[in-house]
């Protein structure tokens, strides 16, 4: 059996790929190998069989996709991998990754095919040739039944998830399935646990298989206050967003997975006022050396790095480490949360979990022996009241280190000439102070509203006082009237939503989903109203967002009719174009936009100073 930790590999350059994957691997920021990577991949190049033992999040996917990848012959476009997954869901997601480490290997097809998804279609893409196809083994069972798969030309096949496949009752269907491969192709199994019945699939079809397993140690970890959350995707920017608003934190390391991670996560957070930086294999010694020194000398609050690059980081400032990745294994989580809990301190670990990693959450938990308990993420409610005592707590900081004599002339001026008092004149101030920075929660907040444009000028006076328009009625008016369409080079083929595109844009430019109009899904692009005024920044920033792998590529659609009223419209509709039947769909919901949150880490240094 192969340990990981023997494993002397800790660069993707010891792994004999191609260049052109190595190009690849870089391009997605990808710094090291995981250890499931480092240990399989060498296997699997040499055409062993192999049983992995690996549960999502260890990067157990590019372990086999990518010598996978490196093995094929792509001037045969018959199916040489096959794929088995228990839910369509992972075939989807396991296709995407093979597409995306493929990215620069000429022709490459890869198919998904699952049950629900039209019979037809699924036929021609497979007339149409695809070196791999990833599937549920039911579909694939149909397929070789009918004879329209062709299992001749193949040289590996990967179990993935087996111990699910068996949970839901597909262990004899992948039996079936492995009884119709070529005798000489090659397997990889892998599966979080192994019980019984797949050690018995194993025997039977797996020829002298390496077996790779993630050696958890135990180790006891620092006095740190362990958390997790229940989160995934584009809502783990808004999680952290409001950890960063409620927690009461000195600095913070925020761990992710890759080098372009790093880099975008921390720009993100500088753009909402933070202080921040990034660490990551890319940076010379000396940029690395200046960022750990301003999180020290308080320059910077907060640090996005990878798990290559905070090895070792000794700040006693850290109070919070925010694992907003899942680390790849046990190991890994105790050296990152080692970070914080310096020096006898106390110190907080928040995990993001992803309801598919929720078994990575429990390894961690048997390695340290320690609960990490779920957190209750903070309500707008929470986050207004910390606001307003955060306020309450600088007013009395002003009144007890600042010469404020002038100040209560004037205020005095005030109230002699105008013949108001001195807690309007608060109000006012306080108003004019906070306005950027609500201090009610928006469920229960009376602020009227301007027009919801898009503008970040216009989005930070959100809250200045305009006519007294009830909020839900001013802003349908406002996606009706002042919406503007917009082309996205992402459509059915790519396999979007409308739930993927709202979720994109509205967490990705900030823009709150009830402005994002009618949605127009064709098959290979996409078309979406937005309220007219969109900030150079924010238009930059959503051609580079993806959604299914696609960057947006958003653009004006030139001489576009005006956007239709939303409302009148039924919900979804179909449409033909160009002979094409394209499925249209509409989400439209608009309200006033979100308002800008404010760092609580950098306030209080301001304070402090
Ligand atoms: P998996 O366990 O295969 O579901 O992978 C989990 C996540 O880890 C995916 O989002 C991958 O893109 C990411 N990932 C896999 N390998 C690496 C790596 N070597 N470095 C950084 N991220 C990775």
């Amino acid at each position: 059996m192969s340990s990981l930790n023997a494993s002397p590999i800790t660069q993707f350059e010891d792994l004999a790929l191609s260049p052109v994957l190595l190009q690849t691997l870089k391009e997605v920021g990808y710094e090291a190998p995981s250890p499931i990577q480092a240990a399989c991949i060498p296997h699997l190049l040499a055409g062993h069989d192999l049983i992995g033992q690996a549960q999502t999040g260890t990067g157990k996917t590019a372990a086999f996709a990518l010598p996978l990848l490196e093995r094929l012959d792509l001037t045969n476009h018959h199916p040489q991998v096959l794929v088995l997954t228990p839910t369509r869901e992972l075939a989807i997601q396991v296709s995407e990754a093979f597409q995306n480490y493929a990215r620069h290997l000429p022709g490459f097809h890869v198919l998904p095919i699952y049950g629900g998804q039209s019979m037809t279609v699924q036929l021609r893409h497979l007339r149409r040739g695809a070196h791999v196809v990833v599937g549920t083994p039911g579909r694939v069972m149909d397929h070789l039944r009918r004879e329209t798969l062709s299992l001749d030309n193949l040289r590996s096949v990967v179990l993935d998830e087996a111990d699910e496949m068996l949970r839901m009752g597909f262990i004899d269907d992948v039996d079936w399935i492995l009884e119709r491969t070529p005798p000489e192709r090659q397997i990889a199994l892998f599966s979080a646990t192994m019980p019984e019945p797949i050690r018995r699939v194993a025997h039977r079809h797996l020829r002298d298989p390496q077996e790779v397993k993630i050696q958890t140690r135990t180790a006891t970890v620092a006095t740190v206050d362990q958390r997790y959350w229940q989160v995934s995707g584009l809502h783990k920017l808004d999680a952290l967003n409001r950890i960063l608003e409620v927690e009461d934190m000195d600095a913070a390391l925020v761990f992710v997975r890759t080098k372009t991670a790093a880099t975008e996560l921390a720009e993100r957070l500088e753009a909402r006022g933070y202080s921040c930086g990034s660490l990551h294999g890319d940076m010379t010694q000396a940029l690395r050396e200046r960022t750990v020194e301003q999180l020290k000398n308080n320059a910077v609050d907060i640090v996005v790095a990878t798990d290559v690059a905070a090895r070792g980081l000794d700040v006693q400032r850290i109070s919070h480490v925010i694992n907003y990745d899942i680390p790849y294994d046990a190991e890994a989580y105790i050296h990152r949360i080692g970070r914080t809990g310096r020096a006898g301190r106390a110190g907080v670990a928040i995990l993001f979990v992803a309801p598919r990693e929720m078994r990575m959450l429990r390894v961690i938990e048997k390695a340290t022996r320690q609960a990490i308990t779920p957190m209750q993420p903070p309500s707008q409610a929470v986050i207004a009241g910390h606001r307003l005592n955060r306020f309450k707590q600088k007013i009395l900081d002003t009144l007890a280190a600042q010469e404020l004599s002038f100040f209560r002339e004037v205020v005095g001026q005030i109230e002699q000439e105008q013949d108001i008092s001195a807690q309007d004149i608060a109000a006012a101030l306080a108003y004019l102070m906070q306005r950027e920075r609500p201090l009610q929660a928006p469920e229960v907040s009376n602020v009227k509203t301007t027009a919801p444009r898009l503008s970040e000028e216009t989005r930070s006076h959100a809250d200045a006082p305009s006519r007294p328009t009830p909020r839900r009625e001013r802003s349908k008016e406002a996606v009706d009237s002042e919406a503007m369409r917009y082309r996205l080079e992402v459509g059915h083929q790519h396999g979007a939503t409308p739930q993927n595109i709202v979720g994109a844009i509205a967490n990705e430019a900030g823009i709150d989903s009830r402005y994002i109009g009618r949605i127009e899904i064709h098959d290979d692009y996409s078309t979406v109203d937005l309220p007219a005024g969109m900030s150079a920044e924010i238009f930059e920033h959503l051609k580079k967002v993806r959604v299914r792998q696609q960057p947006l590529n958003i653009s004006r659609v030139a001489g576009a009719p005006e956007p239709e009223r939303a409302r009148r419209r039924p919900a979804a509709t179909t449409s033909g174009s160009a002979g094409t039947r394209e499925r249209v769909s509409r989400v439209a919901k608009v309200t006033s936009p979100e308002r800008e949150h404010r760092p609580i880490i950098r306030r209080k240094r301001e304070t402090e100073s």
